[in-house]
């Protein structure tokens, strides 16, 4: 078991080479274990397919969420639905793309991984107060419904398929 630098907290290793898992006061965060550059994919969004989000859900497309329903056991959580640790960040370092998390730009080891909730969730199940600390940080995080135009328009970038086309009408009609 590896031990990340400073801070000497264990690192529970995940089924992915590119990211582990700390405990620090009482909560998961998924982090980086190796250099990853911009664009890498790192890891696949494992579970079931929903149509209902939950507090830890991911949503993937227009009404369908990936989650984790039943019993699953720690160990198991750490090693293969790690992704449940992954933060919410006003400007984040992954984004993702169908169940794909991509690196949206260099991530150095140790890095917390994190990604934009409000790029993924129409509307948050439990919205949150966001603490980021980042210049952008919007504050209450409700999801991309809540987002004002000027907001929408800077994560374009990042936005999947079910939340782009809502900006643009015209792309509906597109598969
Ligand atoms: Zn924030």
């Amino acid at each position: 078991m590896q031990t990340s630098p400073g801070v000497r907290r264990p690192i529970h290793g995940c089924r992915s080479e590119s990211v582990g898992v700390v405990r620090s006061h009482g909560a998961y965060r998924l982090i980086a274990v190796r250099q990853i550059a911009a664009g890498d994919p790192l890891f696949r969004i494992e579970g079931e397919q929903t149509q209902s989000p939950s507090r830890y859900s991911v949503q993937i497309g227009e009404n369908l969420h990936i989650d984790l329903t039943g019993h699953h056991s720690n160990e198991e959580i750490l090693d293969r639905y790690y992704w449940r640790f992954m933060n919410h960040s006003c400007e984040p370092n992954t984004h993702i793309r169908g169940q794909e998390v991509i690196a949206s730009h260099d991530i150095k080891p140790w890095a917390d991984i994190t990604f934009n909730y409000n790029t993924t969730e129409f509307d948050i199940a439990e919205p949150f107060d966001c603490h980021c600390g980042c210049p952008g940080c919007i504050g209450t995080i409700r999801g991309f419904k809540y987002l004002t135009a000027d907001e929408c328009e800077r994560l374009l970038p990042l936005l999947p398929p079910h939340l782009s086309r809502l900006l643009n009408p015209c792309a509906q009609t597109q598969p």
